[in-house]
């Protein structure tokens, strides 16, 4: 029996093949390489010494989905596939729509057919909208999105409630994470954005390879310690580690099951430029810009359920992701290109 991991060239997904495979996992790979490239999955082979099965296909693609499951013997789903640009998402709303939530009903219904009812879903903690307290824990309501990229997550996640409800033999987990950075220490695979970063750390990490002149900040007026935006940074290898422990979870016939996925420290951007600086010893020249539209002052997990029921916590601090961020970056300027 295998588990699919669909998104399985991108940033997360590749992390989570490294540690699924670690664990003694047989990993299928299915990605329509939108946003990624192949060359990450031989890497990843590389690291884990063992051959990655890949299927280049998109869960649009509903005959090529019906293929994968009649040919493999699935038991679980990890479903990262999916876009994620904020900006984009605005201008392109159906596009987002259209790809993350027609995708993911495809997906479900080739489950279904297939008697696969086990899968877990990334998430974000997008969907608390504007939290009105932090640290933010799992009961927190739902609040408003900002974008479409942002609904796509919140709608989904109630698909996926929906179908849990209406069908008991479901086990779903959603995953909320919060900000994923670093990179796996070998530095072979990593964080690779098309075009102008929108994230901080792949911005700074841009900066300091001589890519981008400065770092913008976007505001130093929120309410927080130095006014600019806190958010709870997380090492992707901690992250990855969380789905294979969720992955337990899922077969302990699990239900519906909602988990943070964070460190429960928030670090401002200052905080994130300031340990960059220190633990590469490098200079990240910024300025202080006007507020993003749409970004919050302060975001940060309580990671205690996914502790208490998963047995999971991070163990990577911010200088570890800072490092990692930069040993990926400067071995690979180009990212997977040559
Ligand atoms: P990523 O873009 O690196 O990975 C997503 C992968 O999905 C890409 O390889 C892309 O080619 C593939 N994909 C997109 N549409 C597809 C389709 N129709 N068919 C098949 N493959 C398709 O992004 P990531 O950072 O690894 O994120 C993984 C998941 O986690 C996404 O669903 C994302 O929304 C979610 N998430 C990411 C973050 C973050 O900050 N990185 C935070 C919260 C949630
Ligand atoms: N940020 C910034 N400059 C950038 C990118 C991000 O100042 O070039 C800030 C942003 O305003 C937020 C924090 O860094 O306070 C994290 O932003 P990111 O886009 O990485 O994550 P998200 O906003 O989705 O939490």
């Amino acid at each position: 029996m295998s588990i699919l991991v669909t998104g399985g060239a991108g940033f997360i997904g590749s992390h989570t093949i490294v540690e699924l495979q670690q664990a003694g996992y047989d990993v299928i790979a299915l990605d329509n390489l939108s946003n990624s490239s192949e060359t990450a999955l031989k890497r990843v082979e590389t690291i884990t010494n063992k051959p990655v099965k890949f299927y280049k296909a998109d869960i649009l693609d509903k005959d090529a989905l019906n293929n994968i499951f009649d040919n493999e013997k699935i038991e679980c789903v990890i479903h990262f596939a999916g876009l994620k640009a904020v900006g984009e998402s605005v201008k392109k709303p159906l596009l987002y729509y259209e790809n993350n939530i027609s995708g993911t009903i495809n997906l479900l219904n080739t489950m279904k057919n297939h008697n696969v009812k086990n899968i877990i879903f990334s998430s974000s903690a997008t969907v608390y909208g504007n939290p009105s307290v932090v640290p933010i824990t799992e009961d927190c309501k739902k609040g408003e999105c900002t974008n479409p990229y942002g609904w796509t997550k919140s709608m989904l996640e109630q698909i996926l409630t929906d179908t849990q409800h209406a069908d008991n033999e479901w086990n779903v987990i959603l995953l909320r994470y919060f900000n994923p950075i670093g990179a796996h220490p070998s530095g072979l695979i990593g964080e690779d954005p098309s075009g102008i970063p929108n994230n901080l750390m792949p911005y700074i990490t841009q900066v300091a390879v001589g890519k981008r002149d400065e770092l913008g900040i976007f505001g130093n007026d929120y309410d927080t310690p130095d006014g600019t935006g806190v958010r709870d940074y997380i090492h992707v290898v901690d992250l990855a580690k969380g789905h294979v422990k969720a992955l337990k979870k899922i077969n302990e016939k699990a239900g519906l099951c909602i988990y943070n996925l964070g460190t429960g420290k928030g670090y401002s951007v200052l905080d994130v430029v300031h340990n960059f600086e220190k633990a590469n010893n490098i200079k990240i020249p910024y300025s202080i810009k006007p507020r993003r539209e749409g970004d919050i002052a302060a975001c940060y997990a309580s990671p205690k359920k996914a502790k208490l029921e998963l047995d999971w916590q991070a163990n990577f601090d911010l200088v570890d992701m800072c490092r990692d961020s930069w040993n990926w970056q400067s071995k690979n300027p180009n990212g997977y290109k040559e």
